[in-house]
């Protein structure tokens, strides 16, 4: 018996027969949980009997940190940016149905909307952790409104605003968003004016920001990075391309004028439709539109009839692509497949760097003693067979 009043009596879950990714190398050792957190099993042999109360054989999986998307505008029919009084209601169906494809975490997007829309729907997001009921919320990410008109893509161009004052403040914020509470990455276009300083106040008060749909030339871009952006949101589509005489935002990936310590993250939708991708800093989004889930045929989404064939979602009766169907899973295994980077690279592109670009990487993204043991167990192929949230199962393949 442990006298010791600091040791927990809380039951310990030993998963066995696994290979855990740590230290960036998957390794075959076993995975010890106790109260929703990865256990130092050194510590416990120690302290204690060194005996689990229950034993969780993996089958030779091997188990990555859960996936975290940070660009994902629904799935199922639910498309987050649109005004209801069951906001909440939709994103909880989405959290729902993305554990079977190991995300435990996310952001739900909201596209380019008017101010009524944000603030309608950003009381109903709140942040929570998962569960059974669904993936967690780490905060909701706005792409938009402070975008550029050139470069709005699919967003709807009467919506889109600039900072009216120039002087990008946290009045030009409120106006627009409402609330900044449950908030955690706005992608605003850098070389609007004011938007540095806008930059800064979102920083201030832990809002991660992202450069997106913009015409920025690289100082631009760089200044903004100065200013607190930490990310790049789907990096190559909706922004300058790469230039040798001024690279723009792309141009980040190489720049010595990022200041030390910093790292700039970037986004991209590997499903092999929008980017060929190519290595490091990168973070997996799925990007996914409220097409995703759905069945092959059409639907109305809202305004829009689309039609799903194969792995693409075309605006009906043409070969327009109107957004991306990708789960979370697809963009890993995609990734691998066409970058021929190691599995350990295509884990922790939804994994571990998400969590940094949150900064929420001393708790999520890893398992490290002490994070939170949500976990995705995976085949050889990458297939998701299981996802745990704090230790405990919320979704088992055929279950
Ligand atoms: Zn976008």
């Amino acid at each position: 018996m442990p006298s010791n009043k600091s040791v927990s009596d809380a039951p310990i879950t030993q998963f066995i027969n696994c290979r855990i990714l740590r230290d960036h190398k998957l390794q075959r050792d076993d995975l010890w949980v106790r109260e929703g957190k990865i256990l130092n099993p050194e510590k416990l042999f120690f302290d204690e009997q060194g005996y689990a109360d229950e034993r969780v054989d993996c089958e030779g999986s091997i188990i990555a940190p859960g996936f975290i998307d940070v660009q994902i505008n629904g799935g199922h029919g639910v498309d987050f940016s649109q005004a209801s009084d069951d906001a909440g209601s939709g994103v909880s169906f989405v959290a729902q149905k993305i554990l079977e494809h190991g995300v435990t975490s996310f952001c739900p997007t909201l596209v380019t909307s008017p101010a009524d829309v944000y603030h309608k729907v950003l009381p109903q997001v709140k942040v929570h952790d998962g569960g059974r009921h669904g993936a967690g919320v780490l905060g909701l990410h706005l792409e938009g409104p402070f975008i550029s008109v050139e470069k709005k893509g699919a967003h709807p161009e009467q919506f889109l605003r600039t900072f009216r004052s120039g002087a990008g403040s946290l009045d030009d914020l409120m106006e627009a968003y409402g609330s900044l509470d449950n908030v955690a990455m706005v992608t605003l276009a850098p070389e609007l004016s004011g938007s540095q300083s806008a930059v800064r106040e979102l920083c201030r008060r832990g809002v991660a920001v992202s450069l997106g749909h913009s015409v920025a030339n690289l100082s631009q871009a760089e200044d903004a990075v100065r200013s607190g952006a930490s990310f790049i949101t789907h990096l190559f589509n909706a922004m300058l391309p790469f230039h040798h005489r001024d690279p723009g935002i792309v141009g980040l990936l190489t720049s010595d004028q990022v200041p030390a310590g910093r790292t700039v993250y970037y986004g991209m939708i590997a499903d092999g439709i929008h980017t060929n991708p190519a290595a490091l800093r990168l973070v997996l989004v799925t990007d996914a539109i409220a097409a995703m889930g759905l069945p092959p045929g059409r639907h109305t989404l809202g305004q829009q009839v689309i039609e799903i064939q194969g792995l693409h979602a075309y605006v009906a009766g043409t070969k327009t692509l109107s957004g991306s169907i990708a789960t979370m899973d697809e963009c890993v295994r995609h990734f691998k497949q066409a970058s021929g980077c190691s599995v350990e690279e295509a884990l922790e592109a939804a994994s571990l760097h998400p969590a940094q670009l949150l900064g929420v990487s001393h708790k999520k993204g890893n398992l490290d003693y002490g994070s939170d043991a949500d976990l995705t167990l995976l085949d050889d192929g990458l297939n998701v067979r299981a996802t745990y949230i704090s230790g405990e199962e919320v979704w088992r393949k055929g279950s």
